[in-house]
């Protein structure tokens, strides 16, 4: 038995959500966005089930040599590109794809000698104001682009979408329309839609996808979990109770003594703490599954346990399952009660987490 918390992941609903990513984009060829250790997935794991993407997206260049040292052989794009001649040289040494999205980059290649070496995604910046070009000077640099001699041709063009998880939100249309008019004329793949793109707004599907979290079976849009798109969760957290105790009327719980009992209380304290992903901020009577049936969190979230209401299940005892996120219990829920996003709980399980392949 495992003592603390696991996570189990499962492959075939990879491999589903995929098969779901294609059905929304038919005609689009997939770059699987695999950033931060696949959103907390474990990047070969997922690299590994996803062999037949047409091609895989980091953010860093240390991920994408680790893929491939460990023999990844697909196509890798660094969606942060390089940000000095050094990191050039390693995003050339692995055969990795930049995104190129500053003057300061542009200014690195433009010193490369090298024939045709470098696979370039040119980035645009319609509105999130973070990375690339603005429409404004964005020819000129695709024109540079062209006498790098350093650079494969043709170069790909690409942008983000800042509020695509927003169906009502016309910002989504104004940056696909300004992507749209400004790369009009170029010959050149593009590339527009993350996972809420690609599965509400068909007008930004173009010639490459960018699915990331639809990929984990994750839900984009606040307001639903995966499994109404028809995704599966590949993730699941779980631990064990480790005791289970009467505390009475008019006694607290945990630190700080924030949790009064107001009636004669079973309380179950279960394996698993912010020590290992769980959120410190999921409120009082966040569901947690106990023997498969809900049991709601009380008191604070510690380190290496929390703790949860047991009073409908007076015959728990330590050793008992606990499932605080899965099929039964969707990690969209889960971060809803505790005020974040679910990728930030399944980027945030930590290291002593056991990982289960099944
Ligand atoms: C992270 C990222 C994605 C994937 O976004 P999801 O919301 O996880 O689908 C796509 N494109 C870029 C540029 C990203 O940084």
């Amino acid at each position: 038995m495992i003592v603390g918390g696991y996570a189990v992941l499962r492959l075939d609903a990879v491999r589903h959500n995929l098969a779901k990513v294609r059905a929304c984009a038919p005609a689009a060829k997939v770059m699987a966005v695999i950033k931060a250790n696949a959103y907390g997935h474990g990047l070969l794991r997922i690299a590994k089930a996803l062999t037949d993407v047409d091609a895989f997206a980091v953010a860093r260049v240390n991920e994408g040599i680790y893929l491939r040292e460990a023999g990844c052989t697909q196509p890798i794009t660094v969606l942060e590109g390089f940000s000095s001649a050094n990191e050039l040289d390693a995003i050339l040494r692995y055969q990795l794809a930049t995104v190129v999205h500053c003057v300061e980059q542009l200014a690195i290649l433009q010193q490369m000698p090298e024939q045709a070496q470098l696979s370039v995604w040119l980035k645009m910046d319609t509105g999130m104001n973070r990375l690339g070009f603005k429409a404004s000077t964005f020819s000129d640099v695709y024109q540079a682009l062209q006498q790098c001699a350093i650079v494969k041709q043709p170069v790909g063009l690409m942008t983000h979408l800042a509020s695509a998880d927003d169906i009502n939100d016309d910002f989504t249309v104004r940056q696909i329309r300004l992507f749209n008019e400004v790369t009009s004329g170029y010959a050149a793949p593009r590339s527009i839609a993350n996972s809420a793109g690609l599965m509400v707004w068909p007008e930004a599907l173009a010639d490459w996808v960018r699915p990331g979290v639809m990929l984990y079976g994750i839900s984009p849009f606040p307001d639903r979990a995966g499994q109404s798109l028809g995704l599966q969760p590949v993730m699941s957290l779980h631990s064990h109770l480790i005791a289970v105790k009467p505390i009475e009327k008019g006694e607290t719980l945990g630190y700080g003594g924030s949790w009064h009992c107001e009636e004669n209380t079973l309380v179950g304290v279960v394996a698993i703490g912010y020590g290992d992903g769980y959120p410190r901020h999921a409120k009082v009577g966040t569901p947690v599954l106990v023997n498969g049936q809900r049991a709601p969190l009380i008191g604070r979230v510690s380190m290496d346990m929390i703790t949860v209401d047991l009073t409908s299940q007076p015959h728990a005892k330590p050793g008992d399952p606990v499932m605080l996120w899965g099929n039964e219990l969707p990690v969209e829920e889960i971060a809803n009660c505790a005020d974040t996003i679910p990728y930030t709980l399944v980027c945030g399980i930590t290291q002593r987490v056991q990982f289960i392949d099944v």
